[in-house]
């Protein structure tokens, strides 16, 4: 882009052309921004949001390392900036641009990241980032192409990051430093157990499960139900009933005033007969795998955290990831008590009459 294109796009280069351009265009104009961004994250969750402030530093890291010296190795390609001299300066240019634009990946790299963890960033911070994209192209430093290129690249080491990091967080560290959360069964602790729910009908709340889960959502726990659903495998009912039945259930806890945070269900089994579903899987009770889900999606400290079920295999969940685990009498409980109390199995730490005296322990000062 020439001078005379440039101011007449821009008009004449005056302080608030400046100043819009300074803080558009330049990274160091977004510290401060950052800087409260940080604030706001780790404030409103401290696991996650240091997790995600790690996870964007740690992306743009790679993007400048890989937009700079890698793909600018492989791909350069000199382009003349605008030739006015204070904008030069201004905006950053060298002597040479290259492909991708460097600008380009670093801010849609801290949008992939951050937007990762939070997701209504992402409606704040990807407009944000194209308009820098934009702005780039306007002053001439980039060519479109270049810019598109880096946003895409950016975006996806962002995003990837920002996976890596909550898969390692909450793997390997069993996500000190996140929320706490309460897992719990769904048929014979939230919902009466029977015979696999194969008809929505057969549903049934147990009466003090909506009020029990709106203790724990004041409390600041996240609720989080964990269910084996291996009727799904066994052809006993379809995939599409059972998320009809999760729904069902999402809406009476809610009119009974309670908030469900996520549900996670296992439709596996190695014996089924439905092939898609007949699998070893590692989200079938007991191995973790709905926990670990559940914990990288809403960053959930385990230490901090409770299981509660009916059965031998909720209860083995404890051990398994660090969280206290609670059996209750209710659907299969008092079999499976039976089993525990004859010692062919690990106890729970607490042995609760239903959902509602579980809340009640784990409310208890003595666990805080
Ligand atoms: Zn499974």
């Amino acid at each position: 882009m020439d001078a005379a294109l440039f101011r007449a796009i821009n008009g004449v280069s005056g302080p608030w052309w400046d100043s819009v351009m300074a803080l558009v265009t330049t990274p160091s104009s977004w510290y401060p921004a950052m800087a409260i961004l940080a604030v706001w994250l780790v404030y409103k969750e401290r696991g996650r949001g240091a997790v995600a402030l790690i996870s964007a530093m740690a992306a743009v890291g790679i993007g400048d390392a890989l937009g700079y010296h890698v793909l600018k190795a492989l791909f350069a390609r000199a382009r003349p900036c605008v030739d006015l001299p204070d904008v030069r300066i201004l905006v950053g240019c060298g002597d040479a641009f290259s492909f991708p634009s460097n600008h380009a990946i670093n801010s849609l790299a801290v949008a992939g990241a951050l937007g990762y963890f939070f997701r209504p960033l992402l409606w704040g911070l990807v407009p944000l980032g194209l308009l820098v994209c934009l702005s780039r192209v306007a002053v001439g430093a980039h060519y479109p192409s270049d810019v598109v290129a880096g946003a895409v690249l950016g975006f996806a080491i962002g995003g990837s990051v920002a996976w890596g990091a909550a898969r390692l967080w909450i793997h390997k560290f069993g996500g000190r430093g996140g929320r706490k959360a309460v897992f719990l069964d769904r048929d014979g602790c939230v919902n009466v157990e029977n015979d696999h729910i194969r008809d929505i009908a057969q549903f049934q709340l147990y009466s003090d499960s909506a009020k029990s889960i709106k203790r724990l959502n004041d409390a600041g726990y996240a609720v989080v139900v964990i269910t084996n659903q291996s009727g799904v495998a066994r052809g006993y009912m379809t995939e599409e009933l059972l998320r009809e039945v999760n729904a069902l259930m999402l809406k009476q806890i809610s009119e009974g005033g309670g908030r469900i945070d996520r549900v996670e269900y296992c439709p596996h089994h190695p014996e089924g007969v439905v092939k898609k579903y007949a699998v070893e899987c590692d989200c079938r009770k007991p191995r973790p795998g709905m926990i670990l889900r559940a914990g990288m999606a809403l960053g959930l400290d385990f230490s901090k955290s409770f299981v509660v079920g009916d059965k031998i295999s909720d209860i083995e969940l404890g051990p398994a990831t660090g969280m206290k685990a609670i059996l209750v009498r209710t659907g299969f409980g008092e079999r499976d008590l039976g089993k525990i109390n004859k010692g062919e199995a690990t106890a729970p730490d607490f042995v609760a009459s239903g959902i509602k005296e579980a809340v009640d322990w784990i409310l208890g000062s003595a666990h805080k």
